[in-house]
């Protein structure tokens, strides 16, 4: 069955910095949707900031498997109502991909309870990205390493949870390491948040990068789906017959 992906993107730099502009012609957004695309299994289409609801409604969110997230200087002009949608979805089953930036996401730092703090340097310096764990479904198809030429620098400690696995571990030329590739569950959805990304280099045109990008969505379809709630189940429907000694008064 077709993975139907939904690729978020603030698109906020793509208007503003003509580098910027250059390098993604058809925003961030575009570039991996198409990256996506390139697998006839995935069905990737966009939605961004400007929109209403910020393209993600709840008709949209409920054709969507997987969610990707690109966002850096318009994390306080998400609506609180939409990350409450989509920590919802995510929590019923829906996959969420956080890229880069995103590890400042409203989304994130929600469904983390975490700062999502770290250390960074922006300097175009290189970075290599350490496979951990060659037999995950996310490392599939990839070296043992990628070299990424020219990239922000991430360093740890990065303020998250322990993750369930580490994929990827990077070292940069200016000496820091980073988890670089995490994941977790949190209720019935996958979550992996993706380091590589910042705008003003061509990461997301790199083909190793487009390949763990299209292994992170497929990883993270959901195995099911389940809405949550809150329902009383009283003592005349309980499974088996019980007597009331007491109880709370509402
Ligand atoms: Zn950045």
């Amino acid at each position: 069955m077709t993975l139907r992906v939904t690729v978020w993107g603030e698109n906020v730099h793509e208007k503003k910095h003509k580098l910027v502009a250059e390098l993604y012609p058809k925003g961030m957004h575009g570039c991996i949707a198409d990256a996506l695309n390139a697998d006839p299994g995935i069905r990737a289409t966009t939605a961004t900031l400007d929109q209403p609801e910020h393209g993600l409604t709840e008709a949209v969110l409920a054709q969507t498997d997987v969610l990707t997230w690109w966002g850096h200087a318009a994390h306080g002009q998400v609506d609180d109502r939409i990350v409450d949608r989509v920590q919802q979805r995510v929590l019923q089953g829906m996959g969420l991909i956080v890229l880069h930036s995103g590890h400042h996401s409203k989304i994130f730092k929600r469904l983390m309870g975490h700062n999502c703090d770290l250390v960074w340097r922006e300097a175009g310096e290189k970075e290599r990205l350490w496979v951990c764990n060659p037999a995950h479904p996310i490392a599939q198809g990839l070296p043992a390493w990628i070299d990424i030429e020219h990239e922000e620098m991430y360093g740890e400690p990065f303020g998250i949870p322990n993750p369930d696995e580490v994929v990827f571990l990077s070292w940069f030329a200016g000496g820091e390491a980073f988890r670089s590739g995490v994941t977790y569950k949190r209720g019935g959805g996958k979550v992996f948040y993706f380091r590589p990304g910042h705008e003003t280099y061509p990461t997301y045109h790199q083909a190793e990068v487009q390949q763990v990008l299209r292994n992170a969505v497929k990883w993270a379809r959901p195995d099911g789906q389940f809405a949550w709630g809150a329902p009383e189940r009283p003592v005349a429907k309980s499974l088996e017959p019980i007597v009331e000694h007491g109880g709370s008064v509402h």
